[in-house]
C-alpha cells in the first residue's frame, strides 16, 4: 500500500469514526482549506518570514494537507498522479532555461 493511501485511510478513518462525512460536501471542504490556508498565513502576519513558529506551521500546513487529501478523496483523484501531472504542465508553462532564476508569470517569460 502506498503511503499516500495509507495516509488517505487514516483522515477517512477520523471523519467517519465521527460520523463527520455528511458535512464534507466539495464546497465546505475547499472553504475549510482555504480557513487552514488562512491560519497558516496568520502566522506570519506582522512578522518577517522566519518569525513563525515551526511547530504552529507544521500544525495548520497539516490541517491544510488533511483538507487537500479530503478533497481528492471526494473526487475519486490519485493524489500521486494529479501532483506528476500538474508538475508536467508546470514543466510546460515554466521551461528550466527560461524560468530558472527568475520569479516571472510564464506570461512574461
Ligand atoms: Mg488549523
Amino acid at each position: 500500500m502506498s503511503e499516500i493511501k495509507k495516509i488517505t485511510d487514516a483522515i477517512i478513518k477520523f471523519r467517519d469514526d465521527r460520523d463527520w462525512e455528511q458535512f464534507h460536501n466539495s464546497k465546505d471542504l475547499a472553504v475549510a482549506l482555504n480557513i487552514e490556508a488562512g491560519e497558516l498565513l496568520e502566522l506570519f502576519l506582522w512578522r518577517g518570514a522566519e518569525e513563525a513558529e515551526p511547530e504552529k506551521v507544521k500544525e495548520e500546513l497539516a490541517d491544510v494537507f488533511n483538507y487537500a487529501f479530503l478533497i481528492a478523496e471526494k473526487y475519486g483523484f490519485d493524489i500521486e498522479q494529479i501532483i506528476l501531472e500538474k508538475l508536467k504542465t508546470n514543466a510546460t508553462k515554466y521551461p528550466s532555461d527560461k524560468a530558472k532564476g527568475t520569479a516571472k508569470k510564464y506570461t512574461e517569460l
